[in-house]
């Protein structure tokens, strides 16, 4: 490995062979990744000479959504541990001829990928690629259900600015019901010791809420009341069969964060949105770009160093390989 200062844990074994879903990750398993992920942001901030730990392996990105930062940050992240990385574009690739998901799989399978990177509009499909393949597999979001990576790169983000996430008060606000943001962020933010609130209409409030361990509101002002995180997202109009929101305009008058709403947090209350942001629909421009308050463009970098800390331990022997899973 090329100088680098304070390099991370090399002795910490992974204990799964792919990363799926924050359900299956222990209290001690989300601090583990968030300390060498840490490591990995300072590392970014000095701008150092690229690393080599991961010179020799393939990272494969094989998305079928649309994605920017996601998909930009796990190909930065594999690069600068020294990977070879390819991108293949769904539009252009046999999918679009019918091959079907799982002949996709193992094709790349058979090109002795090390690390697959999988986004897919359906809940499931990236556990049952995971299935059929020998390498290790990252969940890059599959349709509402999980958004690992992102959940672990929100925690990272708050606990380098707060310090820590026990006992914190953290809002959801906005469609709830279709993002698996919110699902990986509230299984991954209770178990570190925060306490989750989601804000929604009850159009967008899933129908199961009362068995997620939050407090629901529907009404922004008293949902927001003392709370030290205000995490805004979006409208996922693209998972909607059918209107759920009657006008953008009614919507932004009662669930859009503006600064006569976030007077009701707790003073200094810190603002995030996992993007791509609709301004003017569910966040002002005014508040997105305050620098003192808004955590947006820090959840951009610590993506980086999350897909880093990721890339490396499933590159690593893991607890499963060496048959201690
Ligand atoms: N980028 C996030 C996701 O892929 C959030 C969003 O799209 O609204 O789920």
């Amino acid at each position: 490995m090329t100088a680098f200062k304070n390099a991370p844990d090399q002795s910490y074994l992974f204990p799964h062979r792919h990363l799926l879903s924050v359900e299956e990750l222990s209290a001690e398993t989300i601090t583990a990744l968030l300390d060498i992920s840490d490591v990995y942001a300072d590392h970014n901030r000095a701008r150092p000479s690229s690393l080599t730990s991961l010179r020799g392996r393939t990272c494969i990105n094989l998305f079928f959504e649309s994605s920017t930062r996601t998909r930009t940050s796990f190909e930065l992240a594999g690069k600068r541990l020294g990977a070879d990385v390819i991108n293949i574009s769904v539009g252009a690739s046999s999918i679009k001829k019918g091959e079907t998901l799982i002949d996709t799989a193992t094709t790349l399978n058979a090109m002795h990928a090390d690390i697959l990177v999988i986004r897919h509009g359906d809940a499931g499909a990236v556990k049952l690629l995971s299935e059929k393949v020998n390498c290790a597999v990252i969940n890059a979001g599959d349709g509402s259900h999980e958004h690992p990576t992102q959940a672990l790169l929100d925690a990272l983000t708050i606990r380098r600015r707060v310090g820590h996430l026990k006992g914190l008060t953290i809002a959801l606000c906005g469609d709830v019901s279709h993002s698996r943001v919110a699902r990986s962020n509230i299984r991954l933010l209770t178990a570190m010791g925060a306490s989750l609130r989601v804000i929604a209409p009850p159009t967008l409030m899933p129908n199961s809420i009362g068995q997620w361990g939050v407090e629901a509101f529907t009404d922004m002002r008293r949902g927001l009341a003392g709370c030290d995180i205000v995490m805004m997202l979006r409208l996922q109009k693209e998972r909607m069969q059918g209107n759920f929101v009657p006008s953008v305009r009614e919507y932004f008058h009662f669930y859009g964060l503006d600064r006569e709403k976030l007077s009701h947090a707790k003073p200094g209350a810190l603002i995030m949105h996992p993007g791509p942001m609709n301004r003017g629909v569910e966040i002002d421009s005014d508040i997105a770009d305050d620098i003192d308050l808004s955590l947006i463009q820090e959840q951009v970098e610590m993506g980086v160093a999350v897909r880093m800390a990721c890339l490396d331990v499933l590159c690593r022997p893991n607890a499963v390989s060496l048959g201690e899973g």
